[in-house]
């Protein structure tokens, strides 16, 4: 449910409002909005009445909220959130590429790729200290080193930088570290994460899990949300099926349809959906196609050598062209907008 407020309600008619929610023991979210306040009501055990908030001086209607979802839903803002990292906006309007190594390695290797893939024009560096691997036997990441290292190259760059969190533990010491803190595809349903990521000052990347319905991924981004942390955006990363020609397949589906359910932004991740680079080329450009706000990619100077993700890595002359071609899809749509509203 959410109770809009009229243009000219005062922070008074606000508060009373706020009030008569949390009287009847929900939890009241006023949502500022450029030409008026809305407040949702949260926490409620069952349909609420809309003629407890109706009458209220200052009340200019009362809506109920149809999806499971609502913090994130664009029945509660229909306004587009804009994530900023460092000089960086993530969100409508923007094409965000976020590129870099699946793991640090090395300070030499870190800055290598930074160097080249800021020349190509990324706006962010990524780069994982703490590497949620298959196997135990395989590198699991410098740790700490690795976002000494990420520091680093934020410093000698002015890149901002990505880095996953794999669990509360080093959540203190990941966000200390990193610009945007990225939650894995293993861990979209952890819980306890998730609430800890809600009340992170830092912006946070939430990876759709590798069997995630999108309700479930909404209902994830719900947990980072309602905890007070309003800076996230989605990652279509690829989803499991039976396919073998490619590690998962990518569901370019979900980027309009998020756009259409969620003023989260979406960016989307080819390398792990296709694992293998040939593939990673023509899905990036796709997911530009299709108006994901970014991109995330991985580049590896030396794939062959690399520890983890080589096959799916770029050569940095492939990502310079790609960037190129990225830009140039991009702004097709600036030359030639839709003349109707996508989110009717
Ligand atoms: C990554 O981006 O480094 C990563 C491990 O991705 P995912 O969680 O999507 O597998
Ligand atoms: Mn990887």
């Amino acid at each position: 449910m959410l109770v809009v407020m009229e243009h000219r309600a005062t922070q008074e008619q606000i508060d009373r409002v706020v009030e008569a929610i949390e009287r009847r023991g929900c939890k009241a979210r006023p949502i500022p909005g450029g030409e008026r306040t809305a407040i949702g009501v949260l926490h409620n055990k069952g349909p609420v009445d809309a003629a407890h908030y109706l009458g209220l001086p200052g009340v200019k209607e009362v809506i109920p909220v149809t999806r499971p979802y609502k913090l994130v839903s664009r029945e509660f803002q229909p306004a587009p959130t804009i994530v900023r990292v460092g000089d960086q906006r993530i969100g409508e309007g923007s094409l965000t590429v976020i590129a870099g190594p699946c793991a640090v390695e090395s300070e030499e290797q870190a800055m290598a790729i930074a160097r080249q893939v800021k020349d190509a024009g990324a706006g962010l560096f990524r780069g994982g200290a703490f590497k949620p691997r298959t196997s135990p036997y395989s590198f699991q990441g410098l740790g700490e080193e690795g976002l000494r290292i990420l520091a680093k190259v934020r410093e000698r760059t002015g890149l901002p930088v990505v880095t996953e969190v794999m669990d509360e533990e080093n959540f203190s010491l990941v966000e200390q570290y990193a610009d945007m803190v990225q939650i894995g595809t293993r861990n979209m349903q952890n819980f306890s994460l998730l609430r800890r990521a809600g009340q992170s000052k830092k912006p946070v990347m939430l990876k759709r899990g590798m069997s995630a319905t999108i309700d479930e991924w909404l209902m994830a981004a719900e947990y980072i949300m309602e905890g007070g942390n309003t800076q996230v955006v989605l990652c279509e990363r690829g989803v499991r099926t039976f396919v073998r020609h490619s590690r998962n397949t990518l569901d370019l589906s979900a980027v309009p349809y998020v756009c259409k359910e969620s003023h989260l932004p979406i960016i989307v991740d080819p390398s792990h959906a296709a694992g293998r680079r040939g593939l990673v080329i023509p899905l990036a450009r796709a997911a530009v196609a299709a108006e994901a706000h970014g991109i995330m990619v991985e580049v590896h100077h030396e794939p062959d050598h690399a520890l983890s993700d080589g096959a799916q890595s770029l050569y940095p002359e492939q990502f310079a062209t790609l960037m190129a071609q990225m830009r140039s899809i991009f702004e097709t749509f600036e030359k030639h907008p839709m003349p109707d509203n996508r989110y009717a």
